[in-house]
């Protein structure tokens, strides 16, 4: 999310517009909850301080929707496009969540699972906002997105892979654009910050031994599934596992935690036997 609101920023600027993005985060692993912004603007952009009301929300895990200490929907008003990651049409997620606003949702993990084979988001997500801001070209996301994986040294092959998922992206995000007739929303108020805890966007790792509390299993891409019939009880997973996810039962086979197991696949790969494969996750709602 950090690299997309990167490439909306770049993409903006290379249709002339000033772009300023900031990423907020806590625990640098791949799953754990993000927040990054961009602001974009024709005129020099004075305001340094955080979004209030955004007008483009863009939640690139579904599971987020349910996580309260991420709190997705802060400051979103009548005018937000809210756009979400999630095989779910639009409005099985209006009436469960009783969103307002603008909501579009497509599955961009599928995307970019097809086109790239690996569940990075930052073109697609970056994509869809563009799309949605009405003020962006194939052309400069295209750009954008070369200009942004070239600078962290991805290899000729991956780019191009990127560059071909956002396109898609692009195409299948639906043609909802702010409404730039609208007075800004944002608008320079000064927003105290409350203190948050580490707990916030974080596994809460400032004590030792409390790893159930967090429950990183909706960090989860890929499930790993034990196939009994093929294990050999060899405890390889059981000792692999970083998060001590994996416990033996009383005839010594292992037992996976879904709600901590944070879906690393480190089991998946370890077995000797082949007894465990990955299941794309689906949530149930
Ligand atoms: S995927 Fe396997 S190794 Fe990784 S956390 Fe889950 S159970 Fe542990
Ligand atoms: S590594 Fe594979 S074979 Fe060994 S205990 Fe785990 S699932 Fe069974």
């Amino acid at each position: 999310m950090k690299t997309a609101s990167r490439i909306v920023g770049t993409a903006s600027f290379l249709e002339g517009y000033i772009a300023q993005d900031c990423p907020v985060y806590g625990a640098e692993r791949r799953g754990a909850p993000i927040q990054a912004y961009t602001r974009v603007s024709k005129n020099p952009i004075l305001e340094r301080g955080v979004i209030v009301h955004p007008d483009i929300t863009i939640i690139a895990d579904e599971t987020l929707l349910d996580d309260h200490t991420a709190n997705v929907f802060q400051g979103v008003y009548e005018g937000t496009i809210t756009m979400i990651n999630t095989h779910y049409p639009s409005a099985h997620v209006r009436e469960r969540y009783g969103i307002s606003g603008k909501i579009v949702t497509l599955d961009i993990t599928d995307i970019v699972l097809t086109q790239i084979g690996k569940p990075v988001l930052s073109s697609v997500a970056a994509a869809s906002a563009c799309k949605l801001t009405g003020m962006v070209t194939k052309q400069s996301l295209k750009e954008a997105v070369a200009k942004e994986l070239f600078s962290v040294d991805l290899p000729q092959e991956v780019v191009e892979k990127n560059v071909e998922a956002a396109l898609i992206c692009f195409e299948r995000t639906p043609d909802i654009h702010i409404d730039h007739s609208e007075p800004i929303k944002d608008d320079n108020t000064f927003v105290k910050l409350e203190y948050s805890g580490p707990y916030l966007g974080t596994p809460s790792t400032y004590a030792s031994g409390n790893t159930v509390l967090k429950k990183t299993g909706n960090w989860r891409l890929f499930k790993p599934v034990i196939d009994y019939e093929r294990c050999s009880r060899c405890r390889a997973c059981f000792i692999h596992c970083p998060h001590s996810c994996i416990s033996l039962d009383t005839s010594g086979y292992p037992q996976i935690n879904y709600e901590n197991c944070k879906g690393c696949l480190i089991c998946f790969c370890e077995c000797p036997k082949k007894a465990i494969t990955k299941e794309k996750e689906v949530r149930e709602w």
